[in-house]
This record gives C-alpha cells, sequence and structure tokens, in this order.
C-alpha cells in the first residue's frame, strides 16, 4: 500500500486555522494568553503525537499549565492498550465535570487510540456530554480546524474517520524537555498480533521518508538534544512498505554519523524482524547504546502461534544470544503478557524458564485484557483472573531475582550517564547505556550532561553511585 502523505495544500490550511483559533481566543480572553492542560497515556508513539499537538497548540497561542483546574483547554490523548488504561481515562474525565460547572467556556477534549473504537466512541457521545471535542489518530493534522469549529459554533464536534493513517510532515513538536527527544521513523502496524488493538487503531504501518527522518536527527544534534529515541511500532520494518528491507540499520548509520555528542537508542524491535545486521550496526556505532527492548511476549512455541508472532522460541534466543555476544554489557528488556487465553501453567513455566535462561535486565509483565475486535477476545479463557495474578507474581518474582544479580554484578564499574535531573530524593538521576535508572549527589550545572558514575549500591531497579 502506497503510505498517504498529507498534501502542504492541507497542511497550510490547517496552519491558518490555528491563527483563525489564536485570533478567535485573543476576543473572547482579551488580555492574556488562553491555557491548555494536556496530558497523555501510554506508549512513547502517543508521546511524540502528543508533542505534535502541544506544537500545534502553540502556533494557536496556548500556554501550558500543569493544573487543569485554571486550564481554558484540557486534552486527554489516550490509550487503548489495556482495559486498565481505558478505566483510568473514564475515571479521569469524570473529574473534569465539576470544572465545567463553573467555567462553561472550558474545552474538553479527547483524542487518541480510544476514541478510534466505535463503542468509547459512542460511550463518550452518550455518557460525557461535558466532552466537547473528540478526535481520532487519523485525524490530529486537522485538530486546527476541528478546534476552531467547536469554539465559533459552540457545538461538539465528533472527528474520527476511518483510514489506513495518513503522514504528515511540517508540524513543529514541543518537546516535554531539552534532553531527550522522541524522533518517530513509522507509525501504525501491520502485524496484527491477535491480543493487540494497536493494527486496529492506529492503521497500517507507515514509514515517514528516510530524508525527514534525517532532517528531523540533524535538527534535534543542532537545538542540543543530547539522546534521540527513534520510535515505532516495529522500528525493524522500517522501510518496507517502500519496498526496502534492513533500511532501518541504515538510518541508524546514518544517524550515528552527525557529528555530535549525542546517543541513539530505538524502541521497539520485533523480534521477528531483528536481524543479525541491526545487532552488528549496534555493535559498530559507537552513540547507538547498548540496549534493545525485544519483546518475547511467552516462553511457549504454542501461545507464540496462538499470538500470531512469527517466531518461536529459538529464533528469540538465537537473536538474543548473538546480541550477548556481539555486545557483550547489553541489556536486554521485554514485555510480556500472563495469561494469554488457552495458555496453560506449564507453558506459562516455559516463560519462566526463558527469563531465566536470557537475563533480562528489567521486564514489563501484563495480565491479558481482551479488547474489542481482536482475535484473541473471542478465544476460549478458562484460567480465573486470580489464578492469573498468581502467576503473574511468580513471573515478577523471577524476574527481580535475575535483575538483582545483574545489578549485583555492576558493584564497582563505573559507567557513563547522560543526567536528565533530579529525583524526588533531591539526587542528580541518569541512565546508564543500559537504560539502569542511577543516581549520585552533584551540582545542577550536570544536568543535561554526559557524567562517569561509580556504582556503589546496586539496588534491584536502580543503581546508586559516586561522580568520577
Ligand atoms: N509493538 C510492540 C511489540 O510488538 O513488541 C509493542 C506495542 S504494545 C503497545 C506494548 C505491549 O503491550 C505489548 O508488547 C504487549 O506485551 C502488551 N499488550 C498489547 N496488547 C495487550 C493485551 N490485549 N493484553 C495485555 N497486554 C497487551
Ligand atoms: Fe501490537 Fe503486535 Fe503490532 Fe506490537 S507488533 S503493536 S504487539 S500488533
Amino acid at each position: 500500500m502506497a503510505t498517504s502523505v498529507v498534501p502542504d495544500i492541507e497542511l497550510q490550511k490547517q496552519f491558518d486555522y490555528c491563527l483563525k483559533v489564536k485570533t478567535l481566543l485573543a476576543e473572547r480572553l482579551p488580555g492574556r494568553a488562553p491555557l491548555a492542560f494536556t496530558h497523555t497515556y501510554g506508549c512513547q508513539g502517543n508521546v511524540a503525537e502528543g508533542e505534535r499537538i502541544d506544537g500545534m497548540l502553540a502556533q494557536m497561542g496556548y500556554e501550558f499549565c500543569d493544573d487543569a483546574s485554571k486550564a481554558d483547554f484540557i486534552l486527554f490523548n489516550t490509550c487503548a492498550v489495556r482495559e486498565h488504561a481505558e478505566e483510568r481515562v473514564f475515571s479521569n474525565l469524570g473529574r473534569l465535570k465539576v470544572f465545567k460547572e463553573t467555567n462553561p467556556n472550558l474545552i474538553i477534549a479527547v483524542c487518541g487510540c480510544m476514541v478510534q473504537q466505535e463503542h468509547i466512541k459512542k460511550k463518550l457521545k452518550s455518557s460525557f456530554p461535558y466532552v466537547d471535542l473528540v478526535f481520532g489518530t487519523h485525524a490530529i493534522h486537522t485538530f486546527p480546524e476541528s478546534l476552531y469549529n467547536c469554539i465559533l459554533k459552540q457545538e461538539r464536534v465528533f472527528e474520527v474517520p476511518d483510514s489506513d493513517g495518513v503522514v504528515f510532515e511540517g508540524v513543529p513538536s514541543k518537546h516535554s524537555n531539552g534532553i531527550k527527544a522522541f524522533l518517530p521513523i513509522s507509525y501504525g502496524c501491520n502485524n496484527f498480533c491477535t491480543y493487540c488493538v494497536v493494527p486496529l487503531v492506529k492503521g497500517r504501518e507507515r514509514s515517514r521518508k528516510y530524508e525527514d527522518i534525517m532532517a528531523d536527527a540533524r535538527q534535534l544534534v543542532a537545538d542540543g538534544y543530547k539522546e534521540i529515541m527513534l520510535i515505532g511500532q516495529n522500528v525493524n520494518s522500517y522501510g518496507n512498505d517502500f519496498g526496502e528491507t534492513n533500511l532501518f540499520a541504515k538510518l541508524l548509520r546514518e544517524i550515528n554519523d552527525i557529528p555530535g555528542d549525542f546517543i541513539i537508542r530505538f524502541m521497539t524491535s520485533h523480534p521477528k524482524d531483528c536481524s543479525f545486521e541491526l545487532i552488528d550496526t549496534m555493535a559498530e556505532c559507537s552513540k547507538v547504546e547498548h540496549h534493545i527492548h525485544l519483546p518475547f511476549q511467552s516462553g511457549n512455541d504454542r501461545v507464540l502461534r496462538e499470538m500470531n508472532r512469527h517466531y518461536d522460541r529459538k529464533r528469540y534466543t538465537e537473536v538474543a544470544k548473538y546480541a550477548k555476544e556481539r555486545i557483550p554489557d547489553i541489556a536486554i528488556t521485554s514485555d510480556v503478557i500472563v495469561g494469554f487465553p488457552g495458555e496453560t501453567h506449564e507453558d506459562f513455566l516455559d516463560t519462566v524458564s526463558l527469563i531465566r535462561e536470557i537475563e533480562f535486565s528489567s521486564l514489563y509483565i501484563f495480565i491479558f485484557s481482551p479488547r474489542v475486535g481482536t482475535k484473541a477476545a473471542s478465544m476460549p479463557d478458562p484460567v480465573p483472573a486470580e489464578e492469573k495474578s498468581a502467576w503473574f507474581k511468580e513471573l515478577s518474582d523471577a524476574q527481580e531475582e535475575v535483575a538483582a544479580a545483574r545489578s549485583l554484578a555492576m558493584k564497582g564499574k563505573v559507567y557513563r550517564a547522560l543526567v536528565e535531573g533530579r529525583n524526588k530524593a533531591g539526587r542528580l538521576c541518569g541512565r546508564t547505556s543500559q537504560n539502569i535508572m542511577i543516581e549520585f549527589d552533584g551540582p545542577d550545572d550536570l544536568i543535561g550532561t554526559f557524567q562517569n558514575i561509580k556504582v556503589t549500591e546496586p539496588l534491584t531497579w536502580i543503581l546508586k553511585g559516586e561522580l568520577q
């Protein structure tokens, strides 16, 4: 399928709408800038989309606040991956009703993956009458026009087109910090894992043009960003829709060649497309950090087939072991689903044995959550929730042991870390190449720089250290 790129003329129309909103708001709120409160739920892809929406809001003259009760515009950018994420959005939306009662001019908007689902759209229409604007994942570029209509006509706007998805360029993102930036390389997903709603709500995989990504990467380095995180649901298949293979490895090498002191990370790698060439590229590119997030989901081949993952345990372990051979200090992290429909305790034990075999540095463990419209949602699922919770605990305990042993082995060693800020304890903190959090004492002017830190006290999930 050819990628559908939004033409410049349509984008120009949207920039014009930004100015129209700005003028309208200047009339309605004389003497002060309108205030926006935006909150993004979910993955890095959502965060990057939220940053583009913030970029558009800035062009409309909005300033940003952390207190929703003071805002003129509130936006929730939502996630649909698990039921829990959806429940949080509904409960947080419920709390906004009182703000609307005290400020009838407040605009409340909901966008992103959740609203792309018909049953959610209906629920927002009928049960949340104080939500003014709803726009889907394929209507982000027309957000200025939707907001203009919503403010001008003072009527509810629901803009949720059905689409395979579009790519639009030229909207400046408002990055949430000046040190680390997400750089999307593709949108959507073609993999249709049987449990996952992402392909249904984010559309087909669309790669951004190579030159557009390179231009963004050069700009981020010129702007002083120290970490570039390349993001996509499956970065390894970047460019497949242009008929290219292994284009991601080439992209990594070319970004690595941009002059400057910065680091590169990427997420997510799908094991079926993670080539040995990619691992070689990581090993050879000095700016690419020694961390790979390689979600395995299950250690059992039958369950992997039922999940439609297109790799087996053998293939997964081959890639992971090659990565460890080529990059001995690499950290491998992963996502796992516990209690997939039909999974038995015996199948589950294959997952436990895989985490001991690979020795992941950390895991995101999820209990299976049935998603409307996915194949797995209609599969027989006889294991009761309490049993799945017990398996979850069993796996978390096993991973904790693995992580504690890995941390202990770091004691006394020195790691280079990008200093990101201060944590709640008031200590400086950053991440090692392996993406492990490390905290230490030091002055504020180290924030945004690379420092060498010696590990003095390795805890399971965080390292404590001393500046060298
Ligand atoms: N594209 C990435 C990949 O394939 O590895 C992952 C994207 S998904 C947004 C993040 C994680 O959520 C998945 O790796 C999976 O572990 C988890 N997930 C997705 N759907 C789920 C579901 N229905 N129930 C529980 N966990 C789910
Ligand atoms: Fe979902 Fe699978 Fe696509 Fe990841 S690869 S986003 S888990 S369908």
